[in-house]
């Protein structure tokens, strides 16, 4: 006869996991994976617009870096009251937020719109359209 301490030693080899744990696991995995993929679609869009107006790789149209992390889109001299009415996001104005470049998208790159890092668009505003980076 088995003795009591044979009765309880589990089976070797069987699912340890139950299958709450392994749901919780299986949610944190694809949610890091969310994650990624809205990021990257985000990073995708911006690209796509940027090479749009660029005409090429992305590039500021006054100082011509070329990193997409630095580069936004400009509206063609200022204002935009239309656009920004247009555009259900609340941060249009110059940072270029994803729901610009949805939008631009969506609309067919509408002309009037420019390429420019993030230090060119802010100097342009200041001075009045120019940013200066360029004089001596
Ligand atoms: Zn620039
Ligand atoms: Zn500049």
């Amino acid at each position: 006869m088995a003795t009591g301490v044979n009765a309880i030693v589990l089976p070797l080899g069987m699912p340890a996991l139950t299958t709450a744990e392994k749901s919780r696991r299986s949610y944190l995995k694809n949610a890091e994976k969310r994650r990624e993929g809205a990021k990257s679609a985000r990073l995708r869009l911006k690209n796509l617009v940027l090479s749009h107006y660029s005409g090429g790789e992305p590039e500021c149209a006054c100082c011509g870096i070329a990193r997409l992390v630095f580069l936004t889109i400009d509206h063609v001299g200022g204002g935009g009251g239309d656009h920004r009415r247009t555009l259900s996001g609340k941060n249009y104005g110059g940072t270029g937020g994803a729901a610009v470049y949805l939008w631009l998208k969506r609309e067919g790159f509408p002309a009037g719109f420019r390429v420019l890092c993030f230090n060119c668009n802010h100097a342009a505003h200041v001075n009045g359209g120019e940013c200066g980076c360029q004089e001596g």
